[in-house]
């Protein structure tokens, strides 16, 4: 195919769009691939489109040799199933919800688990049916709060979305390890720049799950990895390795003491390190040594709040993306001042354990960081106006109601797997894999007849590629200053002949060149534009980004055409009767 840039739909630009943020959505604009519809919803340009096309054709060569079987379901989904399964009220304001012109209550579908599971009870009913494994590539609708950066989040994007069905969890184990693999295999061939990290199940509630994240200073997920490289996970998914519980044998009797003028706890340690009948056995008093309490808001799907109190260590803070993650799905917000007065068993810069907890006389939920084990000491609020506590042992003088991962993960931190050293970077999420496990079969009674004849309800997973996503991260990783710079794989045509000059002969020259090439069974794209110079002509073909580029210019007098290579820049002139086999080689 010859793709002519005289009338081919597409227009560069000289200027970044206004509101681009980041390089891919720059590029993508100006090189003629995208157009801004309205915040987060894009056209696919032909070019554009033709890059779509290109990863769609890697997905689902890799999805079929898992054994994967497309199909499609409609974006225009009712209401009844979501409303079965939570996530009608659960997706809260991302979900565009619609009524028809009877007044029932319809979505557009941010995913399909729903979906698949019905129709796959509709279909099987025996163990014989499975294990199976469904997909579809198609667009998703989601209302994001904050559609930034182009295509990278958009509010309707194309995703891959599957889902494996298994009568067993070492059937489903198996399914996520084959998913894991073909992931591999895609984003290999993507080219992409990854890592897999471990993640939460967040909202979705279920087990094992791990996130593929492209490296991305600008990708707005943040995650962990051990700097001895056998450790990757979301920021929300790192766990603190408990230190062992200690012996309360020999440990001072806790100890109220007044300490006024201590807003700050840097001011309350000085105060203790000060006074020598408060002295540290071993050492000088630090922030670490004190049990902040932090109060907060959650905020359930359907509007109820609940309070919830979080001590940590006083030397670290609580990153509420990560409490998020661990209450999904409520929403988090810190306590705000009408809600303490709620609270009279709560004051205000002395709050302690001794009035947290269920059972205390707060009432309210006390989580922990896991580093507050048993036989630790603290000092923390005393629950009075200007007293706090001194040796406050967890498991002796108080427990909490459980364990959170809550606390601001920083460099350093101690890396669960050998005990390394932590260090954060950032990625963005260009595919997700997750064993739902039977969460959804159940809430829409999907099972199967097991070998004995008995019932046995269907263990799902959910695998996921942001499709649309992955031409803006390869376009992030691949982009230099000049433009886009695709990998062959993906690239809108394999060869892009320009035309550089005005003349019949270098433009019948081109022509000739680009039928040559097609002939070959190569896509070239070819710039005969007549009114464009060949300066411009060079810029627009970096910008555009195909992998080898061939001038067809004054030297053709000469019988010499030159090829260039986009990534490298290296140019090299052959003989215009040479032009394709040579082509061809820069190919290959
Ligand atoms: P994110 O954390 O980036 O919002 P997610 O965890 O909500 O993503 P999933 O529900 O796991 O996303 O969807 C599967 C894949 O779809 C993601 O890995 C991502 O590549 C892609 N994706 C999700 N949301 C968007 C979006 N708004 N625009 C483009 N791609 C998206
Ligand atoms: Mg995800």
């Amino acid at each position: 195919m010859v793709l002519k840039m005289s009338s081919l739909f597409l227009r560069t630009l000289r200027e970044d769009p206004a509101d681009a943020e980041v390089t891919s959505h720059r590029l993508l604009v100006r090189a003629g691939y995208v157009r801004r519809v309205a915040p987060g919803i894009f056209t696919m340009l032909p070019m554009g489109l033709r890059v779509l096309r290109n990863i769609e054709r890697v997905i689902r060569e890799e999805m079929d040799a898992i054994g994967g079987q497309e199909l499609t379901f409609p974006a225009l989904l009712p209401r009844e199933p979501y409303e079965a399964t939570g996530r009608w009220t659960e997706y809260g304001a991302n979900l565009f919800r619609l009524k028809d012109r009877r007044q029932g209550d319809y979505l557009l579908g941010p995913t399909h688990e729903e979906m698949f599971t019905l129709a796959v009870k509709d279909m099987c009913s025996s163990y014989k049916d499975l294990p199976l494994t469904l997909y579809q590539i198609q667009s998703k609708f989601r209302d994001e709060a904050r559609p930034r950066a182009g295509i990278l989040r958009g509010r309707e994007f194309v995703m891959k979305d599957s889902y494996s069905f298994d009568v067993d969890d070492d059937g489903l184990r198996d399914a996520y390890a084959r998913h894991r693999v073909a992931y591999i295999n895609i984003f290999d061939r993507l080219g992409l720049d990854y890592v897999i990290c471990s993640a939460m199940s967040g909202a979705m509630g279920g087990s094992a799950s791990e996130e593929f994240l492209a490296l991305c200073d600008i990708g707005e997920d943040t995650f962990v990895r051990c700097a001895n490289g056998d450790y990757a996970a979301n920021v929300e998914a790192v766990t603190t390795p408990a230190p062992a519980a200690r012996s309360f044998d020999g440990l001072p009797a806790a100890q109220v003491v007044d300490t006024p003028d201590t807003p700050t706890i840097e001011t309350l340690v000085g105060l203790f390190n000060a006074r020598d009948d408060l002295r540290k056995a071993d050492g000088e008093w630090a922030a670490g040594d004190t049990l902040k309490n932090v109060m907060l808001m959650l905020t359930m799907p359907d509007g109820k709040r609940e309070p919830l109190a979080i001590g940590v260590p006083g030397d670290r803070e609580v990153d509420l993306r990560r409490v998020e993650a661990n209450v999904a799905p409520a929403e988090v917000a810190p306590m705000t001042e009408a809600e303490f007065a709620q609270h009279p068993a709560l004051v205000k810069g002395y709050i302690g354990p001794g009035v947290l907890g269920e059972k205390n006389s707060s009432g309210i939920r006390y989580l922990v960081d896991p580093r507050v084990v048993e036989g630790t000491a603290w000092i923390t609020g005393a629950d009075e106006p200007g007293k706090h506590v001194v040796h406050l042992v967890a498991g002796r003088d108080f427990t909490a109601d459980g364990t959170i991962e809550a606390v601001r993960i920083q460099d350093g931190d101690v890396c669960p797997v050998d005990g390394g050293r932590l260090e954060q970077a950032r990625g963005i999420e260009i595919g997700h894999i997750f064993q739902l496990g039977r969460k959804y079969a159940k809430a829409l009674g999907l099972s199967v007849l097991d070998q004995n004849g008995k019932a046995q309800v269907v263990t799902m997973g959910s695998y996921g590629v942001g499709v649309t996503r992955a031409v803006a991260v390869v376009a992030e990783q691949t982009a230099d200053e000049r433009g886009l710079c695709w990998p062959r794989e993906l690239a809108p045509a394999d060869v892009h002949v320009v035309a550089a000059g005005k003349t019949e002969e270098i433009r019948d020259g081109a022509e000739r060149l680009a039928a040559d090439l097609e002939a070959a069974g190569l896509t070239v794209l070819l710039d005969d534009r007549k009114d464009v110079s060949p300066g411009v002509k060079f810029n627009d073909s970096e910008l555009i980004g195909v992998p080898t580029i061939v001038v067809v210019g004054k030297r053709l007098a000469d019988g010499v055409v030159e090829i260039r290579d986009r990534k490298t820049g290296t140019k090299e002139e052959v003989a215009a009767d040479g032009a394709v086999a040579a082509v061809k080689a820069a190919i290959a």
